[in-house]
């Protein structure tokens, strides 16, 4: 698909208006309070004090005029810097060919360094076509490389091709060239100055295709088009046309969307002016947010005493389901082995011991108990309700407990108690 040759080159007009409105036009200072300048875009020095001469234009505040180039120039002080410095910006073009909006990208570069002029280039990278009803074309030059930080990566010797990922070459440029051509479909749908300096493809993708931005721009609601949470002009649409006719504006988008999501989550009238358009939006705002943080807190409290309710009614249950097992104390010599009894318990072992027991409050397979000698805890056990065996017999930090073997003998010699304990208990019940 060629359709970039037909497009004209930059005229001379173009180019100069690029340079420059996208740079800084400077003049360096090599001490505070210096009246001897250097213009870097001529390159000539030059004295601004009366001494110097009738040639000397002005001195404003930090702007300085060069009386060799008359370029109006931003004063930098600089004592040191004699090296060459590049700078990369982007210009953008906008304009129509036959039933295609185009926005042409160019890479603009200024060249400076002091004692010598300016020297500047600007190349064309990409141009993106749109058509009402048409996915967007993107014709580019191909890149070096695929990281999009470096600016110059374009091979500017190699023609454009159709692109199939189009997202970079989407941007917003320092400077779009004010004299733009549109298509009738983009003006009548209202495109005006305030538009032309926001990204262009996605504004007039807007304009083309989405009758909400239409309606926006002809009621001048830049205030909504700009803000950046562009989502909820969808999710709010029937707020925003009562905006529209009541001509309200709020001195903070942001603010008033933070108004209508908590108004949603308050269950309230979202379509009632109380809360649409009210007299005091912080107000409002601030009043809601904290009904909502009541509401919040109500819910919090509200959880937390299921939760409590849940832990109670398992603790119930784990003291019913393990009955008399927890009444069994195992003592043989200075070690004492007991079944941990409740939930604080487990919490308890885990914190003293370092290791994760409280996942195990909840395995109804298991018996969990602990060996203590005296008053220090020396192992934690699990033991397989289908027979009593040691499943798990774990010290400090998971570690394999000193006296490993000797509290597994124990409790195999006490498997019985565990099993007794069991069938009493099935009986009893
Ligand atoms: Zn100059």
């Amino acid at each position: 698909m060629e359709i970039h040759p037909t497009l004209p080159p930059l005229t001379d007009a173009q180019k100069r208006y690029a340079f420059s409105h996208c740079f800084k036009h400077e003049a360096l200072v090599r001490k505070k309070n210096s009246d001897e300048y250097i213009c870097l875009e001529c390159g000539h020095s030059f004295k601004a004090s009366p001494s110097a001469g009738p040639l000397i234009l002005s001195t404003v505040g930090d702007k300085v005029i060069c009386p060799h180039c008359g370029m109006e120039l931003d004063v930098k002080l600089s004592p040191r810097r004699s090296a060459s410095k590049k700078i990369c910006e982007t210009f953008q073009l906008i304009t129509t060919t036959w039933e295609f909006q185009i926005v042409r990208n160019f890479y603009v570069f200024q060249t400076t360094m002091p004692g010598t002029g300016a020297d500047y280039w600007i190349g064309e990278v990409s141009q993106i076509y749109q058509m009402p009803g048409r996915s967007t074309i993107v014709v580019a030059r191909p890149r070096v490389g695929l990281c999009s930080c470096y600016s110059d990566i374009y091979r500017y010797d190699m023609p454009m091709s159709i692109k199939y990922n189009t997202d970079f070459y989407e941007f917003g440029a320092t400077v779009v060239y004010p004299r733009q051509k549109v298509l009738p479909i983009i003006t009548r749908n209202g495109y005006c100055k305030e538009l032309k300096s926001y990204f262009p493809v996605e504004t007039f993708r807007r304009l083309i295709g989405n009758p909400k931005y239409e309606t926006l721009a002809k009621a001048k609601r830049f205030d909504i088009w700009f803000n950046l949470e562009s989502y909820k002009i969808s999710l709010y649409w029937e707020q925003i046309k009562m905006l529209i006719r009541h001509d309200y504006r709020p001195d903070d988008v942001t603010m008033w969307y933070d108004t209508l999501d908590i108004t949603k989550q308050l269950n309230l009238d979202i379509k009632s002016p109380k809360y649409v358009l009210p007299g005091d939006l912080k107000g409002m705002h601030d009043m809601l947010y904290k009904r909502l943080q009541k509401k919040r807190r109500a819910q919090e409290a509200a959880r937390k005493r299921e939760e409590m309710a849940k832990k109670k009614e398992y603790e119930r249950l784990y003291k019913k389901h393990n009955a008399k097992l927890l009444t069994i104390v195992i003592v043989s010599g200075d070690i004492t082995i007991k079944p941990l009894q409740n939930y604080k318990e487990f919490v308890a072992e885990g914190e003293a011991m370092h290791h994760c027991v409280e996942n195990y409050w909840k395995r109804k397979e298991s018996l969990i108990l602990s060996a203590r000698s005296g008053n220090t805890r020396i192992a934690t056990i699990e033991l397989d309700r289908s027979d009593f065996h040691v499943k798990q017999c774990r010290g400090v930090c998971n570690e394999v407990p000193k006296r490993y073997q000797e509290i597994c003998n124990i409790l195999e010699s006490h498997k019985n108690d565990f099993v007794k304990a069991t069938k009493s208990r099935r009986k009893a019940v």
